[in-house]
């Protein structure tokens, strides 16, 4: 099984006023399309920055050009102190927030990254750099405009059907399944390379006994609703792991999470924990259930505990994945932590989606169908 490390996304500076600020000369802003923006944040986390505002400059203000080391505006002012003071900042910032890239606005005297206006005010432009372009371009950043998108946005390659079943924990989690229900799952994530079989945990002995090392069995601890006590939880993870499974997906006492008895939270996972040294674990926190903060504050938790996944849902609340719960868990966990995306998901576009915000894992059986019925679709012709 690859335990492969998800890269969360990257940090990359933008001009504030292709963001959406109006903080140009004039008061406007030199907004990017939505979409553009859209795909720009599905990339990158984007931290926008207006050099001129943060070098003191008001909104609106007399226009500027460079002459040489020097910023005059157009009424003949030296504003050479502030645009410095602004590329000073937006150095300051791109440090903080790691950006080892940035998307400025062309032809600014703080932000142009290859032709600004020659000084003249009119119109004229020259070789040249803004004043932050260039303090960041010392600095390695490399500065990209506008017009130059395709160098920071290249085209996605689609995920295929084969890499999605590759990342499905083909699952059968109902409590009145049969054995010979669990066989034709084994079968089937067998047939796709699937990543494993998620099952109930009176399952895996005789699923290991079918499968061997054909497939990767995963089960549930404490599930689906994560209150047992912490020796009960422990107890059930080694006894699974004695049964056979490679991967375990425990829930979390969310009982404990509504008192905010946190470090109880993190010793009932790394109870866990140790009883599945050996074994994958995910670690479920059930999204439907908790409020923004404590989600944030999970991330930390599973980060610290030594699991390799946090997962989104059991399927069996109120709510399953969602794409905003997924990009929040790629944000707030640490680099070593994958995502697994768990509950509803029901097409390839969903997959896709959930697979392009950082998860590594989903939990479904309804990909697998999918491709049994493009299956049957090419035999009939
Ligand atoms: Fe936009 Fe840069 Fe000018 Fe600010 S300084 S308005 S971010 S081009």
């Amino acid at each position: 099984m690859s335990k492969s490390v998800d890269t969360p996304r990257k940090s990359l500076l933008i001009s504030a006023c292709l963001f959406g600020s109006c903080c140009k000369y004039s008061g406007d802003s030199n907004a990017l399309p939505y979409e553009t923006i859209s795909a720009l944040k599905k990339r990158y986390r984007l931290v926008p920055v207006c050099p001129e505002v943060a070098g003191g400059l008001p909104i609106p203000r007399i226009p500027a050009e460079r002459r040489g080391e020097k910023v005059i505006t157009s009424a003949g002012s030296d504003v050479t102190e502030a645009y410095s003071k602004g590329a000073e900042t937006a150095l300051l910032v791109a440090r903080k927030f790691g950006c080892r890239v940035a998307l400025l606005k062309h032809r600014s005297p703080s932000c142009g990254n290859s032709m600004i206006y020659d000084g003249s005010f009119t119109t004229k432009l020259i070789k040249g750099r803004g004043v932050a372009a260039e303090i960041l371009m010392k600095e390695g950043i490399p500065v990209y405009n506008e017009n130059e998108l395709n160098e920071i946005l290249p085209a996605e390659k689609e995920i295929t059907l084969d890499e999605i079943l590759a990342a499905c924990d083909h699952t059968l989690l109902r409590v009145d399944c049969t054995s010979e229900e669990i066989r034709t799952l084994c079968d089937q994530a067998i047939k796709f390379h699937c990543a494993s079989v998620c099952i109930p945990p009176c399952h895996v002995a005789g699923a290991k006994r079918y499968v061997g090392d054909r497939l990767k069995i995963c089960t549930v601890i404490g599930f689906p609703n994560g209150y047992m006590t912490t020796a009960a939880k422990a107890f059930e993870a080694a006894d699974a792991i004695k049964n056979g499974a490679d991967e375990v997906d425990m829930v979390i006492n969310l009982s404990m999470v509504k008192d905010g008895s946190w470090q109880n939270v993190a010793n009932d996972i790394k109870a866990v924990r140790e009883a599945s040294r050996g074994a994958l674990l995910k670690v479920i926190i059930e999204c439907c259930l908790l409020t923004e903060e404590e989600k944030i504050r999970l991330c930390e938790i599973v980060s610290d505990s030594g699991a390799e996944f946090i997962k989104t849902s059991t399927g069996f609340s109120k709510g399953g994945a969602t794409f905003a719960d997924v990009r929040l868990m790629r944000e707030h966990c640490a680099p070593q932590v994958q995502v697994k995306a768990a509950g509803g998901i029901s097409s390839l576009e969903d997959a896709r989606e959930f697979m392009r915000l950082g998860a590594t894992r989903l939990g479904t059986s309804r990909i697998v169908k999918i491709a049994i019925n493009q299956e049957a679709e090419k035999s009939e012709y």
